[in-house]
């Protein structure tokens, strides 16, 4: 029965029979692991979700959060389970055990966060940047700042954020204005406004610490004289308790669409030049640093797209089997026929299964990043590290800008198999919706994420990355060939690929000598690229599964389709597979065989939206 917030199953799938897990856990970085304790774990975030953190959603998105006399306070409902949440330890399940984590695989860890942000992202808000913040500390922390602050991050005692946005300065981070002055005792004042500020201030934990990016005053313009300060809200005693206050106001937070329990506040530092900051690494270091923070951030963000879409999905199909609404229309004019569940018509049929494939493909994705993430820390050389990462750092700006893009457009399809009760607050589908498109904003906009994939990601280590990647599909490609079954779908998965390949060296190269067209189809270019691997990853899934599900079948004795579908109708695992397999095939014929003639359009290079006149757009 679904737990209307992600397909556990699948979960499962994906890590252990598609990604191969338990080898991971030969490894000596999580030998402490068997399969089962993996297992359990997840059940028990299962729980946590369902029972704990599902039953703030509606009740923070209703009340949100409130701004009086200088004062936040985040939805009353989040406290309790807050607490229980980070006293449980899922927080930071894939930190070491030494600063109270679990040291659980990356891949492990998506897979928890996937459940219990599904139940409410607002709430799950307050712990991400919390730990983005710790383990920023972790990394580039000198011994006094881990011991004064770390601690009580990964704990969930105290709260984190990440200080990156001005008024003038969002996309362009190099064009903030916040400043430090250095102070004798090698701290730093710091003054300026940031804005946006996730979890910038709220009463659910006694003290905030903000990861801060300023300019040290005579430190060069634009990203390279950033630097990055560790500021909390109340100066820590010596004991370790909150202390006085540093001269961080709240100026007052954000009325948005979505994600009403998160709070978002404009923060102004040193408004009485008291705010006092201590450097993180060393000076001009900011952007390097705080880029780990923000990878950080915008895979989770991707997670986001998921989790969101994830719930709508299963939302839509338990809807979907019982909403009784029209005749069939294979009864065409029967007079006698009676109305049935609206999963009976095509039309509704076609919407789930797109939303099916793709939540699959996205989580799939997700999923493969972590464990790339996985696979570099426990690499046994240099090279083979450089090799996980390298696909990490290429598939970051996939993860952020396709999974949000798309787990928006998945929300919104959920809307409409629900039709009028679907815009209705009565279901939650509508504030998913509206919490989901954040995640296309945020974290560096999608249109942003396109021009890193293009700009940056596809030439990183001279394209190797890029290469090694395609050479994984056609690879994949090649093997699924050879299964009668999906013969056809990897011919459409290989000739888009081999077109989104060609078109990347084509891009590339249009970068250097006519960066107007290349980056004016920077965004269709990275939806092309999420297509091609998204599609990879479900019909590798498909491989995997054929020859499960026939190994079923043939237990059965089942032989002709409707014996076959009486199987599944019975048997969970032999429907689990065979949809799987249905996912592949379907986003072959449905996405991928447009690829190759958007590729063309793109080489097309049209420059129509840059050369008319700015006034032609509209008069
Ligand atoms: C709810 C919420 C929470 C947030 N949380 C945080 C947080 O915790 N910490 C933090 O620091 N920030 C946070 N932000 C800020 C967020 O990251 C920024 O809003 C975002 O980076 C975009 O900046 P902007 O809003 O100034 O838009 P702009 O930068 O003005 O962009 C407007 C549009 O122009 C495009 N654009 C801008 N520059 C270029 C360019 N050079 N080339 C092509 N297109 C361009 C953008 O893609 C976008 O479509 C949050 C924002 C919101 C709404």
């Amino acid at each position: 029965m679904s737990n209307l917030l992600v397909n556990t199953r699948d979960q499962q799938f994906v890590l252990f029979e598609q990604l191969g897990m338990e080898s991971l856990l030969e490894a000596e970085e999580f030998n402490g692991f068997t399969k089962d304790d993996l297992l359990m774990v997840l059940n028990e975030a299962e729980k946590i979700a369902v029972n704990v953190i599902a039953p703030t959603m509606a009740e923070g998105d209703k009340v949100g959060c409130t701004f009086e006399g200088g004062v936040v306070t985040v939805p009353k409902c989040f406290h309790e389970p807050y607490k229980k949440y980070t006293q449980g330890g899922w927080l930071c399940p894939a930190a070491s055990a030494e600063v109270g984590g679990q040291g659980l695989p990356s891949c492990v860890a998506f897979a928890i966060v996937e459940t219990t942000a599904a139940a409410n992202y607002a709430f799950y808000m307050y712990s991400s940047l919390t730990l983005g913040a710790a383990n920023l500390l972790d990394v580039f922390g000198t011994q006094k700042q881990k011991d004064k602050y770390m601690y009580k991050l990964f704990s969930g005692e105290w709260g984190g954020t990440m200080c990156l946005t001005e008024p003038g300065a969002g996309s362009d981070v190099g064009a903030l204005k916040t400043t430090a002055k250095r102070r004798p005792d090698g701290t730093y004042l710091i003054t300026g406004t940031k804005c946006f500020i996730s979890s910038g201030d709220h009463d659910l934990t006694p003290n905030i610490i903000h990861a801060v990016l300023a300019r040290i005053e005579g430190d060069p313009a634009g990203t390279k004289g950033i630097s990055i300060f560790v500021v909390p809200k109340y100066r820590v005693n010596e004991d370790g308790s909150p202390g006085t206050a540093n001269d961080v106001a709240t100026g007052g937070i954000e009325h948005k669409m979505g994600i009403k329990g998160s709070a978002t506040a404009t923060l102004n530092f040193g408004e009485n030049g008291e705010c006092i900051g201590e450097l993180l690494g060393k000076e001009r270091q900011g952007m390097r640093i705080m880029f780990q923070m923000m990878n950080e951030a915008r895979l989770n963000t991707g997670l986001q797209g998921l989790e969101m879409a994830s719930a709508c999905f299963e939302r839509a199909v338990v809807y979907a089997r019982e909403r009784v609404q029209g005749n069939n229309i294979l009864a065409g004019k029967d007079p006698d026929a009676k109305p049935v569940t609206i999963i009976h018509h095509p039309d509704i049929r076609r919407k789930l299964m797109w939303m099916k494939a793709h939540v699959e493909g996205l989580r799939a994705m997700c999923y493969y990043v972590a464990c790339c993430m996985d696979k570099a820390k426990v690499a046994q050389n240099a090279q083979e590290k450089d090799k996980w990462n390298g696909y990490v750092e290429l598939l970051i700006p996939v993860v952020k800008a396709y999974t949000t893009d798309k787990g928006f457009l998945i929300c919104s399809m959920a809307m409409d198999v629900l039709g009028g009760y679907g815009y209705c607050s009565e279901y939650p589908i509508e504030q998913y919706l509206r919490d989901e498109k954040i995640a296309t904003i945020y974290e560096g906009t999608n249109g942003i994420q396109a021009m890193d994939l293009l700009g940056r990601k596809l030439r990183q280590r001279d394209g190797d990355n890029t290469r090694a990647l395609f050479s994984d599909i056609a690879g994949n490609a090649a093997a699924a060939k050879k299964v009668p079954e999906l013969a056809a779908s990897a011919a459409i998965l290989e000739e888009a690929a081999g077109a989104c390949f060609a078109l990347a060296d084509f891009m590339v190269e249009k970068t250097k000598e006519d960066a107007a067209m290349a980056y004016l189809s920077a965004a269709p270019f990275l939806e092309l690229f999420g297509d091609v691997v998204i599609g990879n990853f479900l019909l590798d899934a498909a491989r995997i599964c054929i020859d499960k599900r026939d190994a079923i079948y043939q237990g059965k004795g089942a032989v002709t389709a409707e014996e076959r579908l009486d199987v599944c109708r019975q048997d969970t695992e032999a429907a689990f597979y065979s949809g799987k397999v249905a996912s592949a095939k379907f986003f072959a014929a449905d996405v991928l065989t447009s690829v190759k003639a958007r590729c063309e359009g793109i080489r097309l290079c049209d420059k129509s939206a840059m050369e008319i006149a700015q006034e032609a757009f509209t008069y």
